[in-house]
């Protein structure tokens, strides 16, 4: 691995906490179904704890956070977040506090992630969706009292999804080059969800400093490409700017609207249905937030003729297992 973008990153804090390289797969039921070559990375293989995407970014983050003499690491995320699940994680492993703002619209049970989150310590404020005070706003009214305290705070965004976190996806696309030429293959195209923007955006990031020409994917599982291209733009040039490059004033990325379904984190019947088949044919656990989103909107778009150019095409297994225990009774239904 010699890339422009490696030489880039080893200039960059790191800690590490992945398993990296993850696998990359063919599926082989699905792609004779789409007459197409789908692959599939296992980024829900990064750890247990810390499974998924969001670990990756947190390399970035948490060595920023501890090169600052952080002690407390404060995030925001839905009640079943896998993002705070593994910033919890982290911590814990790190010898860290973290403490976890998490929106709510009911009630919350002790299940999936935020059952996760009480186990690994973190301290916990919910948050109803109807409080009229935005995550950001809370974070900083938190990381005051902390500092009031004593503690030396540190706020990762919702997702990590900011420049610094974007390393991580940056990296992610080094390695997939990587992959690449052990298995002999060119992915036409890389597909991954869309819900914080920074996996899209990272991705999207490694394929143009490295001239790649792939075409990069997001499948949206909230908001809409409007909401995503302003988003990842930001990002996106937070990050060149971290590099000391020059800025991106329009990026042209695509992403693809139709499978939120009924809203973010709300399952319907049939999406439910395809991750159950899913696992059946090809022996894989999609999540019902994003991945289980994403990958049937890819699914459908083969159908549909969107990939027509398109022979080798790999999708990103993001993780977020965790979100299916709290569907179990919407699950059972579809069996
Ligand atoms: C957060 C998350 C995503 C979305 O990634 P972003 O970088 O936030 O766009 C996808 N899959 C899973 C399982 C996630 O937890």
């Amino acid at each position: 691995m010699n890339s422009v973008i490696n030489d880039k990153i080893r200039q960059v804090e790191r800690i590490h906490l992945a398993n990296l390289p993850t696998p990359i797969f063919p599926l082989k039921t699905v792609s004779k179904e789409l007459s197409r070559n789908i692959w599939i990375k296992r980024d829900d293989f990064t750890g247990v704890e810390m499974s998924g995407n969001k670990v990756r970014k947190l390399e970035f983050s948490i060595a920023q956070a501890m090169q600052q003499g952080a002690d407390v690491l404060l995030t925001a995320g839905g009640i079943q977040s896998n993002h705070a699940r593994a910033t919890a994680a982290a911590a814990a492993r790190l010898g860290l506090k973290s403490h976890l703002v998490l929106e709510i619209s009911k009630a919350p049970k002790a299940e999936g992630n935020y059952l996760l989150d009480q186990m690994l310590g973190a301290k916990i404020t919910l948050l109803d969706e109807n409080a009229g005070i935005s995550f950001s706003e809370k974070l900083a009214e938190l990381a005051e009292s902390y500092r009031l305290e004593g503690h030396v705070p540190y706020i990762i965004p919702v997702g990590a999804s900011n420049g610094i976190g974007n390393f991580g996806y940056l990296n992610a696309f080094d390695e997939i080059l990587a992959q690449e030429e052990e298995l002999g293959i060119r992915f036409d195209a890389i597909v991954c969800a869309a819900g914080s923007g920074g996996t899209y955006s990272g991705l999207y990031l490694g394929n143009k400093l490295t001239k790649s020409g792939r075409k990069i994917v997001g499948i949206t599982v909230c908001d809409n490409k409007d909401y995503f291209t302003k988003v990842c733009t930001g990002i996106v040039n937070e990050t060149l700017s971290l590099l000391g490059e020059e800025k991106d004033p329009a990026p042209e990325f695509t992403f693809i609207d139709g499978y939120k379904g009924l809203g973010y984190a709300i399952s319907k019947a049939d999406e439910l249905k395809f991750i159950s088949d899913i696992a059946a044919k090809e022996g894989i656990i999609l999540d019902p937030v994003y991945t289980g989103k994403a990958f049937y909107g890819l699914y459908n778009e083969v159908l549909k003729g969107t990939f027509e150019d398109c022979h080798n095409i790999l999708f990103i297994h993001t993780g977020g297992q965790y979100g299916l225990f709290p569907k179990q009774g919407q699950l059972e239904e579809v069996l």
